[in-house]
């Protein structure tokens, strides 16, 4: 980026404009060192004015409604609660390909047009690490403009689920009824993560078999969690597409958001979160420093090709990487 003056960055983002709002975001995806450190006098700046919104998580297999139920449950937000709503995406996809699975879109047009909205397309820089840090750190500037609800939308495979969950305070999973009665997209790895599920597409002949698998669902994990004597995940349906039951959804959030508000879980879950996510940046930096070291990329290919099946190569490789990188240290722009 050229000449910027992060201050008055600072200012314009807490303030609320739009250009500099899209300014920020940019220099947030950035991954080269100047940038990095310009965003973390940023987000330094604008910390204060952040923490108090809705941070929710919108996941589910791709084609289950996400961005319908956004786009639908985004205007009502802004037209009829009178609240400030930003979207973001975690779309690794979108850099492995060059295509992305959540697309750049006209998805979700219609709350991209209000004027209390404000809609980012996943940053395509690189790994899921990058784009998950991106992500939460845009996050903390929409916060600071002043949005009362980010909603961060994952593409429903994978590990950017899991990264997701590490960013937000409620988890909603977006399902679909299958053939049969079976509620699709609902892997169990994921359902742990899930503080509120809704049933889309409850609407024409699939209205009774959403209700229905809603119903059957909701009695499971009743079960489960009184054994575990832990609060039950509410099972919801809604029609995005009609603009049904959304309300019931929006409630089942901000009940949730009460519920961790009241016992403590809040302030727990986001610590958990700074402290899971320190040790990102720390990792991360550290392999992308590794990666991006001269002597040692130069070595690395090599010691990778050299990898055969012998139980002990990881171990003997890894050792010499760590070797080279030990005496290269000093010179890291992060040391
Ligand atoms: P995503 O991949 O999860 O973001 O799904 P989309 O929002 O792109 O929706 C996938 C398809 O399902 C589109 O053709 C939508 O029009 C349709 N769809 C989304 N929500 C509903 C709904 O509530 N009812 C019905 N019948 N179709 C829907």
């Amino acid at each position: 980026m050229a000449q910027i003056d992060v201050e008055d960055l600072a200012e314009r983002v807490v303030a609320g404009s739009r250009p500099h709002i899209a300014r920020a975001l940019t220099l947030v995806e950035s991954s080269r060192a100047e940038d990095r450190e310009r965003t973390r006098e940023l987000l330094r700046l604008v910390s204060r004015h952040t923490g108090r919104a809705i941070r929710l998580g919108v996941s589910g297999v791709p084609g289950a409604g996400k961005s319908t139920f956004i786009d639908a449950l985004g205007c009502r937000l802004v037209d009829e609660h009178h609240l400030k709503v930003a979207v973001l995406a975690v779309d690794p996809s979108s850099s492995q390909t060059g295509g992305s699975i959540l697309g750049d879109r006209t998805r979700m047009g219609e709350l991209a047009e209000r004027d209390d909205a404000f809609v980012r397309p996943s940053p395509s820089g690189g790994s899921l690490g990058g784009v998950a840090r991106a992500t939460r750190e845009s996050m903390i500037i929409m916060e600071a403009a002043g949005y009362d609800v980010v909603m961060i939308e994952t593409v429903g495979v994978g590990q950017s689920e899991v990264a997701v969950a590490g960013m937000v305070d409620t988890y909603l999973l977006v399902a679909v009824t299958g053939a049969g009665d079976d509620l699709q997209g609902v892997k169990k790895g994921i359902l742990e993560l899930a503080d509120v599920m809704a049933v889309n597409k409850a609407d024409g002949d699939n209205a009774p078999r959403a209700r229905q698998a809603a119903e059957d669902f909701s009695k499971g994990l009743e079960l489960v969690s009184a054994q575990a004597g832990e609060r039950t995940v509410p099972v919801l349906t809604c029609s995005a597409l009609e603009g049904t039951g959304l309300e019931d959804v929006w409630q089942a959030v901000v009940d949730h958001r009460h519920w961790l508000e009241h016992n403590g879980s809040l302030s727990r879950r986001r610590a958990e979160q700074q402290h899971e996510w320190m040790w990102n940046i720390v990792r991360n930096s550290i392999v992308e420093s590794l990666r991006k070291d001269p002597v040692v990329a130069d070595r690395m290919a090599g010691i990778e090709a050299g990898l055969g099946t012998e139980a002990t190569e990881a171990l003997d490789g890894a050792q010499q990487i760590l070797r080279l990188f030990a005496r290269r240290v000093p010179d890291q722009p992060w040391a």
